[in-house]
């Protein structure tokens, strides 16, 4: 168990910066993951944890020691690839015996640990079993195995779902999860998957072309994104354009492109919005908070069906609405066979709006 702690951390290849200004602090035992979409650096930001590059710019420490450049075999890390990277030619104990055999650890003890460490993932008695004898998330547990085995400080992860079928994802992933609060070890996980994300991490760092955009725990990154990014990778958010027209005590009133008038909590914003008459807003609205009106009469908002789809645990609909897209998830619900084209009626709780920054202010 360690902190790692990040400061102002650029990684640069030529003009490009792949990763600027990472700076956080990563408490010891905690799952925190780096999420983003494919090439904002997550992986640059791990192989620097790692050891496998240095940075630019900045400083890494494990708790109160500096690791910027010290060679990965001198971190205590464990890591675990993607793509598994077990030695084929070996078996499976000897796949996950290596990293204590490099350390020298005497051949009784080694096969003690070695068996352990595979009881833990629920592979025992696989010892003599060869790599391509055992199955893709068979591997991968044998790979977590192996990171495991020397007790690690540490354990780094990068993408390790990602050549899995989604049920094996599924259950890797809870293994995983296990794992790491039985053992309570420092979890670095790299993932450009947000429901993965949301289900394993205590907390998020949320990357776009190398930069942060948030960092918190999945409640928080969920329910007050801080942008408009994270909004809509995260939470699926539709983000519409809107003016404001008045606030009265906490209640503010807004106007969509097309003059519907909506209302919301002026405490629901993210940092920065300013509800001064006039400005340029945007509101955010999760899926499952566009509801149909059953009687209400607050925040109605008139669209077009222009697609739905049937999950079985709920339907999803995207909406024109004044030639916006809107998305709904209603739960328990049927499209009708002719709702393509069709008008419909639906709102938004007040106390479920969500307010951005406008992208122009006046
Ligand atoms: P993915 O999910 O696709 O793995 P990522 O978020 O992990 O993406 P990185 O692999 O960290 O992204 O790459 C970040 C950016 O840095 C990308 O634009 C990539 O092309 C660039 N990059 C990474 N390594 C190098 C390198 N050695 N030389 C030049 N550019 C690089």
């Amino acid at each position: 168990m360690a902190d790692v702690i990040m400061k102002h951390i650029r990684k640069s290849y030529g003009n490009f910066d792949a990763v600027e200004d990472a700076d956080f602090h990563i408490h010891s035992g905690e799952f925190f993951t780096l999420l983003g979409p494919s090439g904002c650096g997550k992986t640059t930001t791990l192989r620097m944890i790692a050891g496998f590059s240095f940075p630019t710019s900045g400083k890494i420490f494990f708790d109160d020691r500096e690791v910027t450049t010290l060679a990965p075999n001198k971190r205590d890390i464990g890591m675990v690839f993607q793509n598994y990277a077990l030695f084929p030619h070996l078996t499976i104990g000897e796949n996950v015996a290596f990293g204590l055999k490099v350390r020298k650890v005497d051949k009784a003890l080694r096969q003690k640990k070695v068996a352990e460490a595979l009881e833990k993932v629920h592979l025992g008695g696989y010892e003599n079993r060869k790599v391509h004898e055992i199955s893709g998330g068979q591997q991968q547990r044998v790979a977590l195995a192996r990171a495991l085995v020397i007790e690690p400080a540490i354990l780094l992860l990068d993408e390790p779902l990602s050549n899995l079928d989604a049920k094996l994802r599924d259950d890797t992933r809870s293994e995983i999860k296990r794992l790491q609060r039985e053992l309570n070890i420092t979890t670095i996980y790299v993932t450009h998957d947000q429901a993965e994300a949301m289900a394993v991490s205590d907390r998020i760092l949320i990357m776009k072309s190398g930069a942060t955009q948030q960092l918190g725990a999945p409640c928080d990154v969920y329910y007050r994104p801080e942008n408009r990014f994270v909004a809509e990778f995260i939470g699926k958010y539709t983000v519409l354009d809107a003016i404001v027209e008045s606030v009265e005590g906490q209640l503010v009133t807004i106007a969509l492109k097309d003059g519907t008038r909506l209302q919301g909590l002026e405490e629901n914003r993210a940092p920065g919005v300013s509800f001064e008459k006039g400005r340029h807003v945007q509101v955010a609205l999760r899926p499952e908070c566009v509801e149909l009106p059953q009687g209400r009469k607050e925040n109605l908002i008139e669209g077009r069906v222009l697609h739905c789809e049937f999950t079985g645990m709920s339907a999803n609909y995207l909406l024109d609405v004044a030639g916006q897209p809107l998305k709904a998830t209603f739960v328990n619900h049927v499209p009708d066979a002719g709702a393509i084209g069709k008008s419909v009626t639906v709102c938004v709780p007040v106390k479920r709006m969500y307010f951005l920054k406008g992208d122009e202010q006046p």
